[in-house]
């Protein structure tokens, strides 16, 4: 396992039970095609920060670029805290020499592209980037990314892999 290429992934697409509403988002495929090469590093965001489950659901609330993470009832802004949780995973992260993510998408933690965000009227686009994704690519920005949607066009699938396996930087 030492020798292992190690990739960092969103923890609902294994299995883990970890989502607000108690589920999971397991990527069968990704996980059994995948998992042949690379030994999994995964993070759940919502849950490592100390958020329950279940708990919640949070929404991106602002414009795309400085979006806030807020809970969809009780508007209870948890902006601060995962920045700041993120922050510290990160430094951990830069010592595990990881070779790239995999995020999952749509996610208001996790997504790295066309995440909904609303704005003060309520309207919604899909233009934010999840806030600990938004945290990794900033302190990574040479590491390769993808989510699981984008992932199952299989030439991105392959192309990501060589990425990945040959340690070269985006
Ligand atoms: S999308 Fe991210 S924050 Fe949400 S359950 Fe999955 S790993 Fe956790």
């Amino acid at each position: 396992m030492e020798d292992m290429i190690k990739l960092g992934v969103s923890s609902c697409l294994l299995g883990e039970k970890v989502r607000y509403d108690g589920g999971h988002k397991l990527d069968q495929h990704l996980k059994e095609l995948l998992g042949r090469y690379v030994e999994w590093v995964p993070v759940c965001p919502e849950v490592e920060m100390g958020l329950t489950v279940p708990r919640e659901p949070m929404r991106l609330v602002g414009d795309a670029v400085s979006s806030r993470l807020v809970t969809t009832s009780s508007g209870i802004d948890h902006t601060d805290w995962m920045i700041q949780w993120a922050n510290k995973k990160l430094r951990t992260l830069s010592s595990m020499d990881l070779r790239g993510f995999i995020f999952k998408s749509k996610s208001p933690s996790c997504g790295m592209r066309s995440v909904e965000v609303y704005d003060a009227f309520d309207v919604q686009s899909k233009t934010g980037i999840g806030l600990f994704a938004r945290e990794f690519m900033a302190r990574f920005p040479l590491l390769p990314v993808e989510d699981d949607v984008r992932l199952q066009d299989s030439s991105i699938c392959e192309n990501f892999m060589e990425i990945v396996i040959a340690g070269l930087k985006k």
